[in-house]
């Protein structure tokens, strides 16, 4: 099965992501991770992204794309995946030719989001300053939004409300994709 998580930062994808790979057995991954990942090599690559990324912005889509399909071709990806943070765009939902069961969106207030952020380890994310935060946030109504719709038209969304405790939305989104519980 190949899934798509989407949501604004806070909105519990990784949570949700993790809980679903373990149950249906297939891997997940996220482009945040892979980007921060990146982000550490002392390359120009390296420090182009950590630039963008602190700065709470979005990496440009051809670069985006390209690093996803690399990942993506790789053999353990080739049976299903649930993927987090892509597609972010319009623009990267069109070009993403990988197949897609179902896009899942954990819908969250941006209220609720920055209330779960406050409380978060931010020890280990350097781009998880306010600013950064609120760019980030900003980014999801502007350029996100719209790949819920092109998802919702062609049927293939799945909404569930992210506000309700862990086990009772991991339990919806099961439903929706019709897995025995
Ligand atoms: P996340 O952990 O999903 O919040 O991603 C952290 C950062 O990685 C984002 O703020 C972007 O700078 C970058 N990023 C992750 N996914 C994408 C994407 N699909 N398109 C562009 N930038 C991305």
């Amino acid at each position: 099965m190949k899934l798509i998580l989407i949501g604004i930062q806070g909105a519990g994808k990784s949570t949700q992501g993790n809980l679903l790979s373990k149950k249906l057995a297939i891997p997940y991954l996220s482009t945040g991770h892979i980007f921060r990942e990146i982000a550490k090599e002392k390359t120009a690559m390296g420090r182009y992204i950590k630039e963008i990324m602190n700065a709470g912005y979005l990496i440009p889509d051809d670069k985006t794309n390209e690093i996803v399909s690399e990942y993506l071709s790789r053999p353990e990806y080739e049976k299903g995946y649930i993927m987090d943070g892509y597609p972010r765009t319009l623009t990267q939902s069109k070009s993403f030719k990988n197949g897609i069961d179902k896009v899942i969106y954990l819908n969250v207030s941006d209220k609720e989001a920055l209330w779960r952020l406050s409380f978060r380890n931010t020890d280990s994310r350097e781009d998880e300053t306010l600013a950064a935060l609120r760019k980030r946030i900003e980014s999801f109504h502007k350029f996100t939004e719209p790949v819920l719709d092109f998802y919702r038209k062609k049927g293939e969304l799945i909404e569930v409300d992210g506000e309700k405790p862990i086990k009772d939305i991991f339990q919806e989104i099961l439903g929706k994709l019709g897995v025995k519980i």
